[in-house]
């Protein structure tokens, strides 16, 4: 499946893992499957649950937050699509751990940033065996006003 986003939303998730660093971001992905495609409505920062020592390369999202999201989506007549999440000081490629708290159809987009500078951004989603993840195709769409 291919993921459409704006300019903007992109955008919004460089500076939220330029705003954490040295620590991950993360953050949801809000918005409709249409004709086959993800088409990205708004992105929805999360705070990383994850204890100090271990932000800079884990993230984790608690239920309660995953739930808080879903009623937000819900009442905004979306869905959510997917994850986002920075690698801080580390390529915008997934992790064993990213692997392992995978689930199917989410679009798991990852930032990499140094030095406080988003410089590379990758979307990926897992197959249906698990076994790996693919690129997932980004699509640049228009702005909404
Ligand atoms: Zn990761």
């Amino acid at each position: 499946m291919a993921i459409k986003l704006t300019a903007q939303h992109l955008d919004e998730i460089r500076r939220h893992g330029e705003s954490t660093y040295p620590y991950e971001c993360c953050g949801l992905l809000l918005g409709h499957v249409v004709s086959g495609e993800k088409v990205v409505a708004e992105t929805y920062a999360a705070e990383n649950a994850k204890e100090e020592g271990a932000q800079h390369n884990r993230f984790l999202i608690p239920p309660a937050a995953v739930r808080a999201a879903e009623a937000y989506a819900r009442k905004q007549k979306r869905e959510i699509l997917g994850f986002y999440h920075s690698h801080p000081n580390a390529p915008a490629r997934p992790s064993q751990f990213d692997l392992d708290h995978a689930w199917p159809f989410y679009s798991y987009v990852i930032v990499s940033v140094r030095e406080e500078q988003a410089v590379d951004l990758t979307c990926w989603q897992m197959r249906d065996d698990r076994s790996c993840f693919d690129p997932e195709e980004m699509v640049r769409t228009e702005d909404r006003d």
